[in-house]
């Protein structure tokens, strides 16, 4: 069995409603989804002039290797309409993989862990909130370290309840 971290983001459509079928087709067709955080209010980052995103963090229990890991998210991206336009751009969800097991993954169209977690305190909240002693396997921080380190101060709140 593996362990993923993976982190979701939507911001387009009924947003909370694409988060939550996002987990449904992850434990339907990934594994187990053993701990989830709260789901994040948070400002666009890159292109900043669209909607404000909500992002929620996952540990996801797994058969699947991680190339087949991402080739399923993307399967589920795709089926919830996502159409892939420029970088960065408005999405009704995105789906990253940004730890499996310790693994330092290099491939055409995989990179574990995810590169731009270390930058990004829409990533970092999320998965401090569930995974805050996890090590960084390429920079040897935790992810609680990783936060505090951060110099983005992109606004994340989490949603109440
Ligand atoms: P971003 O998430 O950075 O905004 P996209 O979701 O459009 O960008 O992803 C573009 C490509 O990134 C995907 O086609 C995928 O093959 C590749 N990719 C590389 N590493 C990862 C990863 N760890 N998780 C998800 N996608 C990844
Ligand atoms: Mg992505």
């Amino acid at each position: 069995m593996n362990t993923a971290i993976l982190h979701l983001g939507s911001n387009l459509g009924d947003r909370l409603q694409q988060l939550e079928e996002a987990r449904r087709q992850l434990q339907l067709f990934c594994g187990r989804i053993i701990r989830k955080s709260a789901i994040y209010e948070t400002a666009p980052w890159g292109v900043e002039d669209q909607d404000d995103y909500l992002n929620q963090a996952l540990i996801l229990e797994t058969k699947l290797s991680a190339q087949q890991l991402l080739e399923q998210t993307k399967a589920i991206e795709n089926r919830q309409g996502r159409e892939r336009k420029e970088r960065w751009a408005a999405r009704t969800l995105d789906i990253d993989i940004l730890f499996y097991n310790t693994d330092s993954i290099q491939t055409q169209d995989l990179t574990v862990p995810h590169p731009r977690i270390a930058d990004r305190r829409f990533v970092l909240v999320p998965l401090a909130e569930i995974a805050s002693e996890w090590i960084h396997p390429d920079i040897g921080l935790s992810v609680q370290q990783l936060l505090e380190s951060c110099g983005d101060k992109g606004e994340v709140k989490a949603l109440p309840g």
